[in-house]
């Protein structure tokens, strides 16, 4: 009898050695994972705001060049215009010439008989003959002038034009840099994401090894537990008793999404004491995402308390507490908007309304 009580013994011994041994590595294996977690995160939050500059940059730049080309289309359209108009002046003068060299060609020998008969003199018949024919020159000078404006606008049209074309090769050479770094940028943010939800999961389980601890921790220092119930707690901060968002559906602060609340903000100055609402063991102390600085409590009776957006941890995992006692300071650690506390209560995993808890 004595014999095999002593290799029960032996064995229980054995067994809650091992599995203390287990469980350290486990977390010491999380824990290092986490952090590894964490630190390619930081590098990758580091890349992402880097890429964040350079679209800025680029964005400015195409912004920039679109400036530039529609500068350049209205200088193209005055352009126009003004060749237009000389086009115009030009088909004047081309009309008016053209009558006044029919009208000496074709009547030729009327222009001429009436300029012989209108001349009072030989030399005035001559002097008549040299005003016509200054006539026609001046006529002459007048659109080869025009013409050469002309030419000369329109090499300032072919110019703008070259100009807008090299403007718009740049921009769409800085459209596609663009959506490069667009493209990288959504790839190391889903990076990101994956990392998040990886952080998530070895936090739960982290946590999960936690809970785990105590619930041994608490069969084992058994009598004083037996007959727990779920007990009414105190309230997390004592002397503020405000409740600034309930639990339940409500629209984010942050994000401006209609988004489940899973527990009450009450707030208070940064480095008011949080306590804990009833006995228990510290399942989690550090930080956690968007709920930043947070302890996370397993009471005697199986739910577990939450503690988030704390200035200060105040309490370390495995640590026995006692209802009212200070375990955090508040603060706005996290995705917050000012110093609160955001308190949850969880059962079996769940969050539920904390209010009857407290
Ligand atoms: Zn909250």
């Amino acid at each position: 009898m004595k014999k095999t009580i002593s290799v029960v013994t032996a064995c229980t011994v054995l067994f809650s050695t091992s599995f203390i041994y287990a469980n350290e590595n486990d977390t010491t294996e999380l824990d290092n994972k986490l952090t590894q977690n964490r630190q390619e995160q930081t590098t990758l939050e580091g890349k992402i705001k880097n890429l964040d500059t350079k679209i800025v940059e680029i964005e400015k730049n195409i912004s920039e060049t679109n400036n530039k080309i529609v500068a350049l289309d209205a200088e193209i359209t005055k352009a126009k215009d003004e060749i237009k108009a000389l086009e115009e002046n030009i088909k004047k003068n081309e009309d008016a010439l053209g009558k006044r060299l029919k009208a000496i060609n074709g009547n030729y020998s009327i222009g001429y008989m009436k300029v012989i008969f209108s001349s009072s003199s030989i030399s005035d018949f001559f002097n008549n003959v040299y005003v016509v024919k200054q006539v026609v020159e001046q006529d002459k000078d007048i659109l080869k002038e025009l013409d050469s404006n002309k030419l000369s606008i329109e090499e300032k049209e072919k110019d703008l034009n070259s100009k807008k074309s090299e403007q718009e090769t740049l921009k769409s050479s800085l459209v596609r840099d663009n959506e490069t770094m667009q493209s990288d940028k959504n790839e190391l943010e889903s990076l990101k994401s994956a990392l998040e939800a990886e952080e998530n999961s070895l936090e739960n389980e982290l946590e999960e090894i936690a809970a785990e601890a105590a619930r041994q921790a608490a069969m084992n220092s058994s009598d004083e537990l037996s007959g727990a119930v779920i007990s009414n707690g105190s309230w997390p901060v004592p002397g503020h008793s405000t409740i600034s968002s309930p639990y339940g559906y409500r629209l984010h602060p942050v994000l401006n999404v209609q988004k489940m609340h899973t527990g009450i903000d009450i707030p208070a100055p940064t480095g008011t004491p949080a306590v804990a609402t009833d006995n228990g063991t510290v399942i989690f102390s550090g930080t956690k995402g968007s709920y930043g600085n947070t302890v996370m409590i397993q009471h005697d009776d199986g739910k577990v308390s939450l503690y988030a957006h704390n200035s200060q941890l105040l309490v370390s995992v495995g640590q026995r507490v006692q209802k009212g006692q200070a375990v955090t300071k508040i603060g706005s650690t996290g995705r917050s908007t000012g110093p609160h506390l955001h308190f949850e209560i969880r059962i079996n995993g769940k969050h539920t309304n904390p209010v009857p808890y407290i």
